[in-house]
């Protein structure tokens, strides 16, 4: 199957910084796509090559068989829900939903039939009068979904949508995006930096680092199978230990639900610990001053300083090469329930 949306070894620079380096990605129709990584790693240049807001220094962006890498963002087929809300404040919510097709002169009717359509699937019909300064954070947001909605382009673009959002709202309207994704049909690229939302909403996640991509892959894929010491600390909270034995010539890496404490292993000492409620993060100091987090269920407290021992299943942990950084071991299968 030919790729709906191709990015084909595109390179951004910015004077003499490289922020993009060689990024090529096929994107199939209907796919949600998550641009994951940290701060600065280049995930806003490339949807705004994407939506036709940049051009690529190099690279071609291939949508539906056509080479768009120069065409206008308006050319695209494209809707864009970006962080800050971009709603006119005093425009009603009605006219800030109508307000693109207004501009493409699409016959009343039809804007009347898609306005009712929007209305109801992100459940404003109550406030379509409304101003934007009357609604909640997830309202205003919800709007601009509805924007997106009406416009029937099949390709949403969303940069880190849900960041001004409260925790619960943010988790409500994940599921949200995620269920009117699916039901629309939509393809959508969704960048962010919080890796739940990523592991949670997306079909695959591109892990970007320093503007080129660390890894591609299912959620499952990328926090079972992480290829390199940096997906490995990025996906999963807290994030995997990795520290070095002595005699060993790999770095060791185990995520802190699989450390456990035991009557013999690995000696150390608690440092420190969190309380979560459902669980406990324990901090204990191994050798040569490196730090092993553990979690583990319910509620337990220690002295200070107090000695105990850490153990992990061999299947548990990860090899690491300690100067490419990069995955050792063959990977394990993929642990996947089904039903
Ligand atoms: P954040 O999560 O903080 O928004 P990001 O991953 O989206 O980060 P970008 O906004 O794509 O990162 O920026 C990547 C790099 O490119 C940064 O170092 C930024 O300073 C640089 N950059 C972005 N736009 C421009 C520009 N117009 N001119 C010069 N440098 C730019």
């Amino acid at each position: 199957m030919m790729a709906y949306l191709k990015l084909k070894n595109i390179t951004k620079m910015f004077g003499n910084q490289v922020t993009l380096n060689d990024i090529s990605l096929d994107v199939n129709k209907g796919e949600f796509i998550a641009l994951l990584g940290p701060s600065g790693c280049g995930k806003t240049t490339l949807l705004r090559i994407l939506a036709g807001l940049e051009t690529p220094t190099e690279g071609d962006v291939i949508i539906d068989n056509k080479v768009m890498t120069r065409a206008e963002p308006s050319g695209r087929n494209i809707s864009m829900v970006f962080q800050s809300y971009a709603l006119f404040p005093h425009l009603s919510v009605t006219e800030n939903i109508l307000f693109g097709l207004k501009a493409r002169k699409l016959p009343k009717q039809e804007q009347q039939a898609r306005l009712r359509d929007a209305l109801k699937k992100v459940s404003l019909e109550p406030y379509k009068d409304k101003l934007p300064g009357q609604l909640s954070g997830g309202q205003r947001q919800r709007v601009a979904l509805a924007r997106a909605i009406v416009s029937h382009h099949p390709i949403c673009l969303m940069d880190e949508p849900l960041s001004n959002l409260d925790a619960k709202l943010r988790a409500e309207m994940r599921s949200e995006i995620r269920a009117l994704q699916q039901q629309l049909g939509l393809t959508v690229i969704y960048v962010t930096h919080d890796q739940v939302e990523a592991m949670s909403m997306a079909d695959r996640i591109v892990l970007l680092n320093k503007g080129q991509i660390e890894q591609v892959g299912e959620p499952a894929t990328l926090y079972q199978q992480p290829q390199t010491t940096f997906a490995a600390q990025f996906i999963g909270s807290p994030a995997m230990n990795i520290f070095q034995l002595q005699g060993d010539d790999v770095l060791t890496g185990v995520r802190p639900e699989h450390v456990m404490l035991k009557d013999s292993g690995l000696p150390g000492r608690v440092k420190k610990t969190d309380y979560h409620g459902d669980s406990t993060l324990v901090f204990v100091e191994i050798e040569n001053n490196q730090t092993v987090c553990l979690k583990i269920d319910d509620f337990k407290s220690f002295a200070k300083d107090e000695p105990v021992f850490i153990q992990w299943r061999v299947e548990d942990s990860f090899e690491f090469d300690p100067v490419s950084f990069k995955r050792r071991n063959q990977p394990k299968p993929l642990n996947i329930a089904t039903n």
